[in-house]
């Protein structure tokens, strides 16, 4: 342990308060006792069991002041006992000689909690998830097993990849099962590891790891999008580095309803050949622990598996909570705005949003993502695209389909709502016990009210705000030229 190692030094050094925060309490136990231990401090660890929190936690703070040797005293659950003013009073009063003692107190927190009678004495440590240097040695023991192989580099890699994000006690517990009544782990046991990390992750509620993220081929039209994306992929390379260009951000996909945002923001994962992380920033409030503690962990798990794409869904929703919510929602999104202008490299931020009046303008300053683009209504020639996908997907081949007039006869519908026409065509051949016709698909398009026709106002606006703010997604055709298209000739509708 070295000395540049923050725990050990603030308790060689005799500081008599500590508080770590740390989401793997029994990982942060083990660093303090083996910081304590070089320190020359003996241990005192209580056990609260059954005991009432506050009777314990002083019990703890009493007994340290008892001893005539320097010790270290571990008191967990400390995010509970800072705010209870009985205990906060004891810790206050004996601090002096706590260390007249030279002995230590070190809190376990699960969050930071304020407490500004302690915040002149306290110091926090926030004990970040591991890097792949600390996981590295746990991963090698388990690839090496007993007989100590000597270990497979790519193998190492793709094990360190698949840790990523966990904390230690969650990796040792893993490939503790893992190796249930074997001697070493093998690559069969990578996407154990993976599929074990996806339903930890998953269980804190804010953040999910996705198994399945569509391709670009899934996407009809945004070519525009498509190519960027593609110059953003050279520019994750080592040469790009070298070469000096910075590392990609991140983009913010702004556009209308059903028209393949989020299926585009899951598709960059796949195109980047990253893992793809969504994070659900309205579940933030709605569990147990503070938010601010949740988005801590959310943004350290990002960091900590990188490179990876982290989608920010509905982006606008989130934002429109923290302009008329409390104190608490405006200073975790002050944080998370913070974030994304400063965020690690290695973490593409694809962020979706469908209404622009929510998005505060902090949001849209540079440096925050790479570029915005706007995701505008299908024309004619991406709709007979769209078609070709959702028939295929059907299990048909697309050429034995008119798509020229499929397109025509769908003018004003989102990509969703072709989804929507093809699926209810199917399920009508499918009652009639016969093949999928053209026909069949025209009559869905003809039973469909598009959207866009209750919302028609919105829509003109949020074109209104592109025109300034943002790229179009689709190829060679400006936004004004998507204004008025001309090759949706026929259309009574004009934005
Ligand atoms: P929302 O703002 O409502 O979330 P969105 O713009 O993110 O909408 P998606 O959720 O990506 O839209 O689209 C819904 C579904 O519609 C997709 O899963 C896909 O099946 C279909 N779809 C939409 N646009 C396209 C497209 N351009 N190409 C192929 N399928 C599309």
């Amino acid at each position: 342990m070295d000395r540049s190692n923050p725990l050990y030094n603030r308790i060689a050094a005799r500081y008599p308060l500590l508080d770590v925060v740390t989401a793997d309490a029994s990982d942060a136990r083990r660093l303090v006792a083996d910081s304590a231990q070089r320190a020359g401090l003996k241990l005192l660890a209580p056990r609260f069991g059954t005991t009432p929190l506050i009777e314990a936690g002083c019990g703890a703070i009493t007994a340290l002041l008892k001893q005539t040797e320097r010790h270290l005293v571990i008191v967990p659950a400390a995010q509970h006992l800072l705010a209870d003013p009985v205990f906060v009073q004891l810790l206050t009063e004996s601090l002096r000689d706590i260390e007249r003692g030279g002995h230590c107190v070190v809190l376990l927190s699960a969050w930071r909690r304020p407490c500004q009678q302690l915040d002149r004495e306290r110091v926090v440590l926030e004990l970040g998830l591991p890097s792949d240097a600390e996981l590295r040695d746990l991963v090698v023991a388990a690839l090496t097993g007993d007989a100590g192989l000597p270990p497979d580099l790519e193998l190492v890699q793709q094990c360190l990849q698949a840790a990523r994000g966990m904390t230690r006690s969650q990796l040792r517990r893993a490939l503790r099962r893992l190796r249930l009544g074997r001697d070493h782990l093998d690559e069969e046991d990578i996407a154990a590891l993976h599929a074990e990390k996806r339903d930890l992750i998953a269980h804190g509620g804010v953040l999910e790891v996705a198994a399945w993220a569509p391709t670009l081929e899934d996407i009809g039209g945004m070519d525009t999008l498509k190519s960027w994306l593609g110059r953003r992929r050279r520019a994750l390379s080592e040469d790009a580095r070298a070469f000096g260009l910075p590392a990609p951000r991140g983009l913010l996909l702004v556009g209308v309803q059903g028209c393949g945002k989020s299926l585009f923001a899951k598709a960059t994962a796949q195109s980047l050949g990253l893992p793809l992380l969504r994070f659900d920033l309205s579940r933030l409030f709605t569990r147990e622990s503070a938010p601010e503690e949740n988005l801590r962990h959310a943004l350290a798990v990002a960091g900590a598996m990188a490179p990876v794409v982290l989608w920010v869904d509905e982006i606008d929703k989130a934002f429109a909570g923290a302009t008329t919510g409390s104190d608490v929602t405006a200073r975790i999104f002050g944080t998370f705005l913070t974030w994304l202008a400063e965020h690690p490299d290695g973490v593409f931020v694809a962020a979706t949003a469908n209404r622009v009046d929510h998005l505060p303008p902090e949001l849209m300053r540079k440096g925050r993502f790479d570029e915005t683009f706007f995701v505008d209504l299908p024309d004619v020639q991406v709709r007979e695209e769209i078609f070709g996908i959702h028939i295929r997907r059907s299990g048909r081949d697309p050429a034995r389909f008119d798509l020229e007039r499929l397109g025509r006869a769908s003018a004003k519908l989102t990509g969703a709502e072709i989804e929507q026409a093809v699926a209810e065509a199917l399920s009508v051949a499918f009652d009639e016990q016969r093949g999928l016709l053209t026909e069949d698909i025209e009559r869905a398009i003809s039973e469909t009210v598009p959207f866009v026709e209750t919302y028609e106002e919105q829509v003109k606006e949020l074109r209104e705000w592109a025109r300034r703010r943002a790229r179009s997604a689709g190829q060679d055709r400006s936004l004004r030229d998507l204004f008025v298209d001309a090759r949706d000739g026929g259309e009574s509708w004009r934005p």
